[in-house]
């Protein structure tokens, strides 16, 4: 049976009769009935008549009354009924799967899409021809540029006097397997920024380059870091350098047999000595506890009893050996007394504050250290009329490298390192640090030091 509905109009033409075993018709409707042209369906209808599927009686045909074929006909429909159920399954299925898979890449390219907007570093890609395919905002942000419709445009031309004008002008140069680096300087809200460029091509497996692909990473803060590095090596330097060459200097008198000194100057001299030697050992302690603060790890103290007055008369006298631009006056009660902390600390934030107070001052301005006993407490003060500094400005000062950087404080030297150990020292000490200030006018800075047994001069 099978081999006498060897084609597709053949197939449905037995079948056609098969399920409408009824049908007396000519070739013309059985035409209209199976989708076929008459003309197609000529050599067809003939060869089923051959093969004795179909019987002719003039122009009309019917389907055999042979049992045997009729019994085959039945068992090919059941076949090709069972074979197109599960082809339409396979169908729906794989029709399925391509709704999956347009889904899955639609969400994919939106996903794609919020990393390219959103991300921080920005994007360039341009095409085989040199023309704009994407700019995302990161690098409008970091090239300063204004939003606007820069795709299908030559990068050339869009990016001409921007600062990133001499890279694309170096595509060329950026071949399969190669990249460029390279840092440029920019300057965002007047301010300059540092921009890491990488440029790489995008090409295909036959290494034919499509275009590249330009990644821009803000490395601001890892120049500032350098730039703090340097400021710190050459501060602590110069800070080392001072104490030294005072000490060399009046070594090297003291050894001259030429000068001939008396005793009383000799003794001046080693005092002097003794003096620079302990402003040496104080600066290197601020540099070890601050890198056990790096390190995460607290700062000890050695509580003594102490008069409060004779450390804050001390850290008078060292600041004035420093520098005498400013002298600084003491104003504390009588009856001020004794505290228990860690003298040397104490030493350490009240020169902090006190040289603070001198550096950020004009000469001659006045400079007041005053002291009193609060409940539970010590509050010692360092206040200045120099230049004073904003709120915003306020907020960062306990900030480890924060320094301010105006067009006023561009002469003076420091590490920005003096507040954050001062707020450390006391912190180490259950006190509190606190700053009030008027930009132009001055400031106060305070700290406390728990002290619960007031007024006990223990001597
Ligand atoms: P440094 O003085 O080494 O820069 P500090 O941590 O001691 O670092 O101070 C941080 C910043 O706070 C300084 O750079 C300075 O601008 C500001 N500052 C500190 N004390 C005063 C003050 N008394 N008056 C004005 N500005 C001050």
């Amino acid at each position: 049976m099978s081999t006498c509905l060897d084609s597709r109009p053949k197939l449905d033409v037995a079948l056609f009769f098969h399920e409408n075993p009824d049908t007396m018709d000519t070739p013309e409707s059985i035409a209209t009935w199976t989708g076929y042209h008459v003309a197609e369906l000529e050599s067809t209808l003939d060869e089923l008549v051959e093969a004795g599927v179909l019987r002719r009686t003039g122009n009309i045909l019917r389907i055999t009354d042979d049992p045997e074929l009729r019994r085959g006909l039945e068992q090919v429909s059941r076949y090709y009924h069972t074979a197109r159920g599960a082809v339409e399954e396979l169908v729906a299925r794989l029709h399925e799967d391509h709704q999956r898979m347009a889904e899955q890449l639609e969400r994919l390219e939106v996903s794609l899409d919020v990393i390219v907007h959103t991300m921080a570093d920005g994007l360039i890609v341009t095409n085989a021809d040199r023309c704009v395919v994407l700019v995302n905002p990161g690098a409008e942000r970091l090239l300063g540029l204004g939003e606007a419709d820069r795709v299908g445009r030559p990068a050339l031309e869009v990016f001409a006097g921007t600062p990133v004008e001499p890279l694309i002008g170096r595509l060329d140069e950026v071949g399969p397997g190669s990249q460029l680096q390279t840092e440029l300087r920019v300057i965002v809200d007047d301010e300059p920024r540092y921009v890491r460029a990488n440029v790489r091509p995008v090409g295909t497996d036959e290494g034919k380059i499509q275009g590249h692909v330009v990644l821009l990473s803000d490395i601001t803060d890892l120049r500032r870091l350098d730039d703090l590095k340097s400021e710190l090596i050459s501060f602590v330097s110069h800070e080392l350098k001072a104490p030294l060459t005072a000490v060399k200097g009046y070594a090297g008198s003291l050894l001259s047999t030429s000068l001939n000194l008396g005793k009383e100057t000799q003794e001046e001299f080693l005092r002097e000595i003794d003096g620079e030697v302990d402003r040496l050992s104080r600066l290197i302690d601020s540099f070890l506890d601050i890198s056990k603060l790096d390190a995460g790890r607290p700062i000890e103290i050695m509580p003594v009893s102490f008069a409060l007055e004779d450390l804050i008369r001390q850290a008078v006298q060292i600041q004035l050996a420093v520098s005498n631009r400013c002298i600084p006056k003491v104003e504390v009660p009588e009856d001020l007394g004794h505290v228990t902390a860690d003298r040397d600390k104490v030493l350490q934030v009240l020169t902090n504050l006190l040289s603070n107070a001198v550096k950020y001052s004009p000469a001659g301005r006045d400079v007041v250290v005053s002291a009193e006993r609060v409940p539970g407490a010590v509050r010692v003060q360092v206040a200045d009329q120099g230049l004073g500094m904003s709120p915003e400005q306020i907020e960062n000062l306990f900030v480890p490298y924060y320094r301010i950087r105006d067009a006023k404080r561009k002469a003076i030297r420091g590490t920005g390192l003096g507040l954050y150990l001062s707020k450390h020292l006391v912190e180490a000490h259950g006190g509190e640090i606190g700053c009030e200030s008027e930009e132009g006018i001055g400031s106060k800075f305070w700290f406390t030091i728990p002290d619960p047994s007031p007024q006990e001069a223990v001597h």
